[in-house]
């Protein structure tokens, strides 16, 4: 095997999957890797991955495991839709943007019904106007509201505005979906529990994220509303989202949820994007484009000073939110980060 060059094993806060696998999904691979088990998710591992779910979650929750997010969504809003149906989102939703259409796919045809954000949001305002503009059989029939918590602006909706959502949802007979992709980011941004965030402020499904988390790939979907969950396995097969070694997408959250890494992962994640915003608000020409709740910040500098910045080396995107995105995850290292504020720093006072 040819070495890598060590600059390419740098830390970058392109995006939070750019980070290897944590410790304790590491060590719970490790473990599982032994002897023999059923396949299929019919194995000592998966058992022990649903209940932890459903100890964290307070509730009996039916769980499953698939490999990604975009899976995890799709299949997620298209058992809660038939083909005519809508599903309520906001313009920056990631089913919206960055899932090729995978939801509209997976659910044979259900059209996305997209709102304008306000501050990365979806508002009850926004859900009541798409709910209620089209009554008539020429409009797909709104089923379906989904949001995402952290937000893909790295926002967090309070428990107060989740329940504000899920009492339009109620008014106009709308299930509740929630991409969480991030949720334990939002979890340790609202020092909230994870019952308080989802099935008790209405949430019917939501989709865990475990790789942004610290695993090296899983996202776990937790139909609250079991009945929901009907056929979901046979859904997951055909989508080729059923792990046939289940066990090794489900050992993983054991090591993740059993010993609390999930909320540390995230607290550490969202306190290093904390410390960025801190050092880059002292530096004369770049500006924080949002509030940093969760695990990102984002940028507004000249693009002078973005070319700059790329050129010392430094990986960043600007497609996402309109600025340019710095996003923390489970190992952000204080040093990288500093590093990267000074470099900043000598790009804007070089441009000015
Ligand atoms: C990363 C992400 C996903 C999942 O993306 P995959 O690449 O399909 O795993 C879903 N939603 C949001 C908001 C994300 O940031």
């Amino acid at each position: 095997m040819t070495a890598i060059r060590p600059e390419e094993l740098l830390q970058q806060f392109a995006s939070d999957n750019y980070a290897g696998i944590c410790p304790a999904a590491a060590s719970a691979t490790e473990a599982a890797n032994q002897g023999h088990v059923t396949s299929y998710g019919d194995d000592p591992w998966t058992e022990r991955a649903s209940n932890a779910f459903r100890e964290l979650f307070e509730t009996d929750c039916e769980v499953f495991f698939v490999f990604n997010g975009t899976a995890a969504n799709s299949l997620a809003l298209a058992s809660l839709c038939q083909s005519y149906h809508g599903v309520i989102c906001c313009d920056s939703a990631h089913v919206e943007t960055d899932e090729c259409g995978a939801p509209e796919f997976f659910s044979n045809g259900s059209k996305l019904l997209v709102a304008q954000h306000v501050d990365g949001k979806l508002t009850p305002e926004a859900i009541r106007e798409l709910a209620t503009k089209r009554q008539d059989i020429h409009f797909p029939k709104p089923r379906v509201v989904t949001i995402t918590q952290s937000t893909e602006t790295g926002r967090v909706y309070t428990v107060a505005e989740l329940r504000a959502i899920s009492q339009e949802c109620k008014l106009h007979g709308l299930y509740m979906h929630m991409d969480g992709a991030r949720f334990a980011n939002a979890c340790a941004a609202l020092q909230c529990t994870p019952a308080e965030l989802t099935w008790k402020s209405g949430v019917d499904v939501l989709c865990f994220g475990g790789t942004k988390n610290g695993m090296a790939v899983g996202e776990a979907v937790l139909f609250f509303n079991r009945s929901l969950a009907a056929d979901f396995d046979y859904r997951c097969k055909q989508a080729g989202q059923l792990a046939s070694k289940m066990r090794f997408l489900a050992a993983p959250w054991v090591g993740m949820l059993e010993g609390g890494a999930w909320l540390r992962n995230a607290a550490h994640a969202n306190k290093s994007a904390k410390y960025f915003a801190e050092r880059v608000a002292a530096i004369p020409g770049i500006r924080l484009a949002t509030p940093v709740e969760a695990n990102a910040a984002f940028l507004e500098a000249p693009e002078a000073v973005l070319t700059s910045l790329r050129e010392r080396g430094w990986r960043f995107y600007t497609f996402i939110g309109g600025a340019a995105r710095f996003m923390f995850s489970w190992d952000a290292d204080i040093a990288r980060i500093d590093a990267l504020c000074r470099d900043l720093a000598e790009c804007a006072a070089l441009r000015s």
